[in-house]
């Protein structure tokens, strides 16, 4: 067989070793592709597929994109879910000997990418791995790009720990071999679009203790270490570099905090949308109104993981509350807080050495804000507020840095110079100054010479071949003096020369070029350098900063809706007066119809919710869980009055989520999900079961349905919220002490149903079934006939319909008030003002016309 070319070889040895990338490989001005890798890139990224000669018979196949415009094509293959590793020339192909040396520098995996353009400013890029250990599992979630690690065992099942990888939303999971091979394991990570990454190669020895100081004090198990070391062998293998911003580790506990698995937060729409996915139509957008990215992941972050200390929870409504109180400081700190930058990611990317001046000049007008926000939080009346102020560290020395050596507005690349500001580098200045000087002495010399030649026409020009010349149009060439003008060029209507003394003025131009800008490159990197040691103080400044947004968006939010602070107790009772839920209400505002929930684990330890469908059941059942979520994520609630028990974790079995694609029945989901809630949930828990049983025929149905409330009522203990429309089963609160009926009312206006949204008691007393089906326009006769065939049925077997029950009045919830309409009206006009867009005084004289309307009723 015909032997390659040296580079052919060259190529082939490193393409041995990164097996699993699409191995760019630098030629010139290109990276080139070869074989395998060209076949399947060219299809991917649309580009011409050609072929080379590598010194075989067969011609090579080949593709290749230019250097300055690879990222986007990097881009393009990373989030198609591929590696790319890019491999450089690491000698200068001049004082080559043979074939220049190539070293692939850094793998882009779908988890490690760095580059602005590849990441969402609101969002975290996680990157995970799974380790085991006999039955222990420790899983990990980098996001290089602000540099955060967190780190968590778990004693529990495969499916169990990869809901636990799912809350990360991650790009990419790092297993080895064996869990690779793994086919729940792989099934589960297509579904969620999650990369399986194989990685073994975790010989190589390298200090942790060096990376991260405090390795010893969050790592204190040998699984946890084992996981730290594993992913960050994975880190190191694919980075290439030293990853000084990757230092903040963060142990937890899952059940530290209100467990949500993959289900429910599903379900609840907590982070996206049921309908597409979408972050838009969620929780998250509804809450967000960070003024900052980081704030933004943050919120993300917190509502991920709502806590169960009672104590923390109060600690943020605290700040909440506060700001709330004090709105027009508020909105000062708010116009602050925008000005700042991603300072997390600013930070990250200095240490890993790829920020532009840009950057830098973001960095700077970042940290500039600090001061203003420190004094601003300082001017609130509350102790808490002074103790964030005082613990906010403006990194002084960093912007002071920044200010002096880089030029205001400086450029994204550093290609053209004009980063380093005048005064910063002596001998930079020199330079500058000569180059200055040498192109006002090339001015002054055409001045000269068109006196000296009489030639007025005559001008000093530049181009790249011939450097500076002097031009001389045709009719003129007889005025050139004899002595000293050397010709250089001849165009069609004029002649370039030079002269001696403009070549020795260029030399020293050009030179000053050169080194000026090799010195800019150079102090811009020790200016990246010192900054980069100070990378744990920035980013500690960060975290507070995205703290401090979290709060201020809870607070937004919560004047906006008019919400409330919810008293945070540890017992059993869940108590809500005129609760709302807070997507829904935000897109129908003017119509949503607020609703009280009351749990407790004496009496209402289960409500039997009946209610046509279209009722607004699912709407009550949700809105209760987003409340408890909402409260124990610190933010106040969409609610008159609230008082929330700690809720451990939520299971929901809410709408068909058809499994199809696995090959799962949506009744088998059904049971699957069900089975989960009455297996793992607690006296704490909160249990969201929608139309249990649907799946199947109606006997086989109720009679499940029947049996699971039973079983959640006398063994389960967990708070339940139970909707159905099997009216049969609210005879079951005459049997279970701890069950109450509510039900969705409706009433009929001229022969159509009218839902009205409102939770009130007892069991309701038919399904409509028919008056939906008839709102969906199916056609009259059809409708008439069912009706007919339903009266013959109530007539013949009444055993099978429930009796209607008398509907109690609403005294059971004694603490609504009665409302009278003139309150009404105000309440509603209340709602209606929206204070931030309107001056304190506006806001009086309205307050005075309400007052007024008042007494005159
Ligand atoms: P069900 O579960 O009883 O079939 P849903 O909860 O899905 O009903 O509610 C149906 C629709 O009714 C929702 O899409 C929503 O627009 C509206 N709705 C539900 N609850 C309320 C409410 N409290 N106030 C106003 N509209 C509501």
């Amino acid at each position: 067989m015909a032997r390659y070319t040296p580079m052919i070889e060259q190529y082939l040895s490193i393409k041995n070793k990164n097996q699993d990338a699409f191995l760019f490989f630098r030629l010139g001005d290109f990276y080139e592709l070869f074989f395998e890798d060209a076949e399947k890139a060219s299809k991917i990224l649309e580009i011409t597929l050609t072929a080379r000669d590598g010194g075989a018979s067969e011609k090579i196949p080949m593709c290749g994109v230019p250097f300055h415009s690879a990222s986007a094509y990097i881009e393009k293959l990373v989030a198609a879910g591929h590696k790319v590793a890019i491999c450089e020339q690491v000698e200068n192909p001049k004082q080559a000997k043979g074939v220049v040396r190539r070293e692939v520098i850094r793998v882009i995996t779908p988890g490690t990418v760095m580059e602005e353009n590849m990441l969402l400013a609101t969002e975290n890029h996680f990157l995970t791995a799974l380790y085991q250990e006999g039955s222990s599992y420790g899983i990990a979630a980098v996001d290089l790009s602000t540099g955060e690690c967190f780190l968590s065992e778990l004693h529990q099942t495969l499916p169990a720990v990869l809901d636990e990888i799912a809350t990360f939303e991650p790009k990419e999971l790092v297993v080895v071999h064996e869990l690779a091979t793994n086919s729940l394991l792989h099934d589960e990570c297509k579904r969620l679009g999650i990369v399986v990454s194989e990685f073994d190669d975790i010989d190589t020895v390298s200090s942790l203790e060096e990376q991260f100081p405090n390795v010893h004090e969050v790592c204190n198990t040998s699984v946890l270490l084992g996981t730290l070391h594993y992913v960050y062998q994975y880190l190191l293998q694919t980075q290439k570099r030293s990853l000084g911003h990757l230092k903040r580790l963060r142990r937890y506990h899952a059940h530290s905090y209100m467990l949500l698995d993959e289900v429910a937060r599903r379900n609840l729409e907590l982070t996206r949308s049921l309908q597409n996915e979408k972050r838009t139509g969620s929780l998250l957008a509804h809450l967000d109104h960070t003024a900052t990215a980081m704030g933004s992941r943050m919120l993300k972050q917190w509502l991920d993981k709502p806590l169960l200390s009672k104590k923390e929870i109060m600690h943020r409504q605290n700040i909440v509350s506060q700001f709330i109180d004090e709105m027009i400081l508020l909105e000062e700190l708010t116009d602050h807080l925008k000005r700042v930058y991603d300072l997390e990611r600013l930070a990250a990317r200095v240490s890993f050495g790829s920020a532009s001046p840009r950057d830098l000049y973001q960095l700077r007008k970042s940290l500039e804000e600090i001061p203003t926000i420190k004094e601003k939080l300082a001017s609130f009346s509350s102790d808490v507020l002074h103790r964030l102020a005082d613990s906010l560290d403006p990194c002084q020395g960093v912007q002071a840095l920044i200010a002096s050596a880089i030029v205001d507005d400086p450029p994204i690349s550093l290609k053209d110079g004009g980063v380093i500001r005048e005064g910063y580098h002596e001998e930079l200045d020199k330079l500058r100054h000569i180059q200055s000087n040498g192109k006002g002495w090339i001015a002054k010399l055409e001045e000269q010479e068109r006196k000296r030649t009489g030639i007025k026409s005559l001008k000093v020009g530049y181009n790249r071949i011939f450097g500076y010349y002097l031009e001389i149009t045709k009719s003129n060439l007889h005025l050139v003096p004899e002595e000293g003008y050397i010709r250089k060029q001849t165009l069609a209507n004029a002649e370039r020369f030079i002269t001696a003394d403009l070549k020795e003025q260029e030399q020293l131009i050009l030179h000053a070029n050169e080194r000026s800008l090799e010195l800019e490159m150079e102090t811009l990197k020790q200016v990246r350098d010192t900054i980069s040691n100070e990378v744990v103080r920035l980013q500690n400044l960060a975290a507070k900063i995205a703290e401090i947004d979290v709060l201020h968006a809870y607070a937004t939010v919560s004047i906006r809706y008019q919400y409330t602070r919810p008293i945070i107790t540890e017992s059993d009772r869940f108590y809500v007066q005129k609760g709302r839920h807070p997507v829904v209400e935000a897109a129908q505002y003017e119509t949503y119809v607020a609703n009280d929930i009351h749990l407790d684990s004496d009496t209402r330890q289960v409500l039997m919710i009946t209610g046509p469908n279209m009722a607004g059941k699912s709407t009550y059942m949700r809105q209760v869980a987003l409340i408890a979520i909402m409260a124990q994520i610190g933010c106040f609630v969409p609610a008159e009055k609230a008082e929330v028990g700690l809720i451990d974790r939520i299971f929901t079995r809410i709408g068909a989520s058809d499994d199809l694609a696995q090959g799962h029945s949506t009744f088998m989901v059904e049971m699957m999900e069900t089975c989960e809630a009455l297996q793992e949930a607690t006296p704490k828990s909160l249990i969201l079961l929608d139309e249990v049983g649907r799946g199947t025929s109606t006997y086989d149905g109720m009679a499940l349905a029947h049996a699971i409330v039973e079983y959640v009522h006398e063994e389960v203990g967990a708070k339940t919220l139970f909707s159905t429309h099997y009216h049969e089963l609210t005879k079951l609160e005459s049997e279970l002490p701890k069950l109450k009926n509510v039900h969705a009312k409706c009433v009929e206006k001229d022969g159509k149903v009218v839902f009205l949204h409102r939770i009130v008691p007892g069991g309701a007393d038919r399904s409509y079934g028919i008056h939906v089906a008839e709102l969906a326009g199916l056609p009259a006769p059809v409708i008439d006939r069912a009706k007919e065939i339903l009266t013959h049925l109530e007539e013949s077997n009444t055993s099978e319909v429930a009796v209607a029950k008398e509907e109690e009045p609403l005294t059971l919830f004694s603490f609504l008030p009665e409302v009278s309409p003139i309150e009404e009206e105000i309440t509603k006009e209340l709602r209606a003002w929206d204070l931030l867009e309107h001056t304190p005084m506006e806001s009086l004289q309205f307050l005075q016309t309400l007052q007024q309307k008042l007494k005159s009723k």
